[in-house]
């Protein structure tokens, strides 16, 4: 695959420092991807034995509102948390609090992350006629000169037009007017295809001399709002400015690149100043019987600067904590440890991500599974376990066995009154990715809309529908409670 290989050969070169880090590996694949078949689950051994419990925290959970009025503080009173902002650090304090204060051994971990701050940023057509563009500037891009820049415009539907007009390109602004098709069933969502024209079009751009790129917001519906999400960088190529124009501004500009010569004009004043202490965020509920053993769920606190971060990660942040203070409101205190990790930085290089690998390393066999919720907060429709892809560092989990898997999907018929019954082996999580040899799962939503809002101005507290909320943290409770209690581990070779 063309693309991988790109990105293979970029992340050589990059090391792992960031900014110029290898693009995130999520969203590759983000809901119930139904080109990837359902397990069929092992007979009903776990579901006969933890069908009452199970139950009871699905009773319990679902009539509990706590998790959204844990979001609607976290969006409402705190808001956007970029890396290095002030929100961030006022996110993580909270968080500490808010666990503590329910109950759980609460507490942080130091880990240094980027700070990249926006600045004034426009984008304006000026040939062949003068017009505001709705624009917003790629996560970590570089600024543009002092008083902006004016080029041509060179339009590109694909990685094959780019490379059969890199003679045009040349002192240009490529633009990729790449268009997300409206959601499918069958294909998904397509959002891992698209998102490498954001991550790696700079570069490529770049080799063919671009001054600029322009990207047409990753979504399938737009209102005229801008997308943006991290670009990187590689130390071997030129930077140049990237930025997020609206669907329609993007289609605009084709169109009238179809008659003419189009130039706009791009002036940013984004900076990347040194990075900053920021911390991973845990709260526990300690295991009965093997305490050092641990079910990690986890999430990730920061997000984009712009909106509220409600859908991505908001909402997984207070589905991981509130499944916790369900099973600890039940009295419920399984064999091992259930362990709350909320990642700092994952939108802009999974920095806390690879700072708890680091700092965990000698445990992590004691890490019996790793559960992430980063799919936004819509109603849950089952699990993906982790397929490990050696060509992917920050996808290291290890390969489950049929046989595990098939005792997951078991476990997951307990989830049937909220129709989150699916599983797949697809995907674990960017954050989790990091955790090598450890089986690694992601909560699948039914995020259909997610696209519409993600990574935009949008993406707010208005989107979140309680009720899903709520059954997200009841099918993750469920899910930790077992693994965390079951005499054997979930992946145990032997049952
Ligand atoms: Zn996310």
């Amino acid at each position: 695959m063309t693309t991988m290989t790109t990105r293979l050969a970029l992340f050589a070169l990059l090391g792992a420092c960031t900014p110029t880090a290898p693009p995130a590996a999520h969203a590759t694949a983000w809901i119930a991807d139904v080109t990837t078949p359902p397990i069929t689950p092992a007979s009903p051994t776990i579901a006969d034995r933890y069908r009452g419990i199970a139950t009871t925290i699905l009773a319990h959970a679902r009539a509990d509102r706590g998790a959204y009025q844990k979001l609607a503080v976290l969006t409402d009173r705190i808001g956007n948390r970029i890396a290095g902002s002030a929100n961030l650090d006022r996110a993580i304090a909270w968080a500490v609090e808010t666990m503590a204060a329910d109950g759980h051994a609460a507490h942080t971990e130091p880990a240094m992350v980027p700070h990249w701050v926006r600045n004034a940023e426009a984008a304006e057509l000026v040939t062949p006629i003068a017009r505001p563009l709705r624009m917003i500037g790629l996560g970590g891009s570089i600024g543009t000169p002092k008083g902006g820049l004016t080029a041509p415009v060179v339009v590109v539907h694909d990685w094959a037009e780019l490379d059969a007009k890199q003679a045009a390109v040349k002192g240009a602004i490529v633009l990729f007017d790449v268009a997300m098709p409206p959601f499918d069933p069958v294909r998904g969502s397509g959002y891992g295809t698209l998102v490498e024209y954001r991550t790696t079009g700079a570069v490529r751009a770049a080799r063919y001399g671009a001054v600029a790129v322009l990207m047409r917001s990753v979504t399938a519906h737009s209102l005229r709002t801008p997308h943006t999400g991290a670009v990187y960088y590689d130390d071997a190529v030129a930077k140049i400015p990237g930025a997020a124009v609206t669907v329609e501004d993007a289609m605009l500009i084709a169109r009238l690149a179809t008659t003419g010569p189009v130039s706009v004009h791009l002036a940013m004043d984004a900076q990347l100043l040194p990075d900053v202490l920021s911390a991973n965020v845990i709260g526990e509920l300690r295991g009965a019987e093997l305490p050092d053993e641990v079910v990690l769920i986890g999430a990730h606190l920061d997000s984009w600067d712009v909106g509220q971060g409600a859908h991505d990660d908001g909402a997984g942040c207070v589905v991981m904590m509130q499944a916790l203070t369900t099973l600890r409101a039940l009295g419920l205190h399984p064999r091992r440890t259930i362990r709350v990790v909320l990642f700092t930085t994952e939108e802009y290089g999974e920095r806390g991500a690879k700072q708890y690998a680091k700092d965990h390393a000698a445990e992590l066999g004691n890490l019996v599974l790793a559960v992430e919720a980063d799919s936004g907060g819509f109603a849950p429709r089952g699990f993906s376990i982790a397929k490990p892809d050696p060509t992917k560092p920050q996808n290291l989990g290890v390969a489950p066995t049929e046989r595990a898997a098939a005792r997951l999907a078991d476990l997951a018929t307990l989830l049937r009154p909220l129709d989150a019954t699916r599983v797949t082996t697809q995907y674990g999580g960017a954050d989790i990715g990091f955790l090598a040899g450890v089986p690694q799962v992601a909560l699948l939503t039914d995020g259909r809309t997610y696209f519409d809002i993600h990574h935009s101005e949008a993406d707010t507290l208005d989107k979140v529908d309680p009720e899903a909320l709520a059954d997200d943290v009841a099918a993750v409770a469920v899910l930790a409670y077992i693994v965390a209690d079951l005499p054997e581990r979930l992946t145990s070779p032997t049952r």
